[in-house]
């Protein structure tokens, strides 16, 4: 059996951190047994989906690196594959038309209330005769497809992540409605329907999704037995909590992948951390890893029942290691985008002066956002003076000592990393003063703090750019 499984979102938003962290169980799933990964989009909604969230939804599995083998597959260019399968159950006598009115339905939900019960259907249509049939019509009411639900049924399936689950059609809510009332009396078919009839077409082996999913499982494997189908296996992965153990919601800052991707986290990092986010390597002190890698040793064995806390501290530190290990230019290529955006000009510098700015930031990085912040001075044709970078300059012998730096400065067309050093043992000597003091002037001046990267190298792309020595003649007269 070759496995088949199936990421389906549903584009009423953005990709979610769940629907992504669901389609890495199924990626990785699908390459440990050497199987297809496909995408469905669930977008039968028409009211509420929109095709900028298709695109949306495509950019964020396509930038995680969750490619997909087949697909993708849209629900609305599908509706007539759908209305077949109604109307086999609909000929089969397994659903029947119930025209029930919304009014009728509340009244029936209130007495529910009244009497401490549950909500559900109370199957009232079930077996209208074809006179109560054509009164209901004649009267003008609309209907909607219900799908017979025997309270006594048990319904039971071995989930690969919760094990045996148990269920009975009496917890299901009565007869359940399939489809939606339409012009041409077979009706809109609706989620938990469309879902089973596009499985069973996909050929999908496993169900892999969020345990939000879990009641609709139980409905669907009644309606995989109506259509004729084997139900697929399912697992149901544990949701995503945020440190307060409650579901991940977007009151907790960010939910959407291309919101992480805006915060300056790699699609690496991220991926890596959603693949241990529920699930643990057999070598648990492993942590970083590509998606091949833990394609080989994922199985749901190794999936935790127990919802999986967000952990933005654990992210940031995966994302740090992965910026700190990244080629110097592959990170610059990441990094440009963050610089146009803040305005910077970056098509005004050389390609190696950028990358040697990276190199002297990089290090020090925990999200790519933070490279905005770190290298504005070194785009910037003034420097902001922090409250310690101006007492620095108030110093006494800063003047002298930045005005003995200028004068060697005039001799030197290119500054080289020697002739910098030479330059400030030159002053050091030439005034008799402190090493410290030159250095913390010469930083203050050129960046207008007394702390930051690399004194020497920030000097150096300073200096090929020319901003080097304005900045020392500002400072002296400040
Ligand atoms: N469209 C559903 C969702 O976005 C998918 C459910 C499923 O995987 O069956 O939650």
């Amino acid at each position: 059996m070759t496995v088949r499984v199936r990421i389906a979102p549903s584009p009423t938003g953005n990709l979610h951190i769940g629907t992504a962290r669901t389609a890495v169980f199924n990626w990785l799933f699908a390459h440990h047994h050497g199987g297809k990964f496909i995408l469905r989009i669930e977008d039968t909604d028409l009211e509420r989906s929109r095709p900028e969230y298709t695109d949306n939804i495509l950019a964020g599995l396509r930038w995680l690196g969750l490619n997909w083998d087949e697909g993708p597959f849209f629900q609305s260019q599908r509706l007539d594959l759908y209305k077949t399968a109604v109307q086999k159950l609909l000929d089969q006598g397994l659903a029947y038309r119930c025209y029930t009115t919304p009014e009728e339905l509340e009244a029936l939900r209130e007495a529910q209330k009244a009497k401490g019960e549950a909500p559900r259907y109370d199957n009232r249509h079930r077996n209208l005769t074809p006179e109560q049939e054509a009164a209901f019509k004649a009267e003008g009411r609309s209907f909607v497809i219900r799908f017979k639900i025997d309270d006594d049924r048990e319904i039971v399936w071995n989930d690969l992540v919760r094990d045996k689950m148990v269920w009975r059609g009496s917890d299901l809510g009565g007869d359940m409605v399939i489809a939606r009332a339409s012009e041409d009396g077979i009706g809109q078919p609706l989620y938990n329907f469309v879902v089973v009839v596009d499985d069973i077409d996909m050929q999908i082996t496993h169900v892999i999704r969020g345990e939000d999913h879990i009641a609709n499982t139980a409905k669907q494997i009644l309606l995989y037995e109506a259509l004729g189908a084997e139900a697929p296996v399912f697992a149901h992965s544990p949701l995503i909590l945020n440190m307060d153990g409650r579901k991940l919601s977007k009151r907790d800052g960010v939910t959407s992948i291309s919101d992480f991707q805006k915060m300056g986290f790699t699609a690496e990092a991220l991926v890596n951390y959603m693949t241990l986010l529920g699930w643990s390597p057999p070598d648990s002190t492993q942590e970083i890893f590509t998606l091949e890698a833990a394609a080989k040793e994922f199985s749901f064995e190794r999936v935790n029942k127990a919802g999986a806390k967000f952990d933005w501290a654990k992210l940031d530190w995966l994302n740090s290691q992965y910026i700190h290990n990244m080629p110097v230019d592959k990170l610059t290529d990441l990094l440009i985008p963050y610089w146009q955006e803040a305005g910077y000009n970056v098509d005004g510098r050389e390609r190696p002066w950028l990358e040697q700015l990276v190199a002297l930031i990089g290090p020090s990085m925990t999200r790519l956002v933070e490279a905005v912040d770190m290298s504005k001075m070194f785009f910037s044709d003034t420097v902001e003076l922090s409250e310690e970078g101006s007492k620095q300059l108030q110093q006494e012998g800063s003047s002298a000592v930045l005005s003995g730096i200028l004068a060697a400065l005039e001799n030197q067309t290119q500054l080289t990393e020697t002739a910098a050093q030479d330059i400030i043992k030159q002053v050091v000597k030439a005034q008799n003063v402190k090493k410290g003091l030159v250095m913390r002037s010469l930083r203050a001046a050129l960046t207008g703090d007394v702390h930051g990267p690399d004194l020497i190298q920030s000097w150096l792309l300073l200096n090929y750019v020319g901003l080097d020595k304005p900045r020392l003649q500002q400072a002296m007269s400040s």
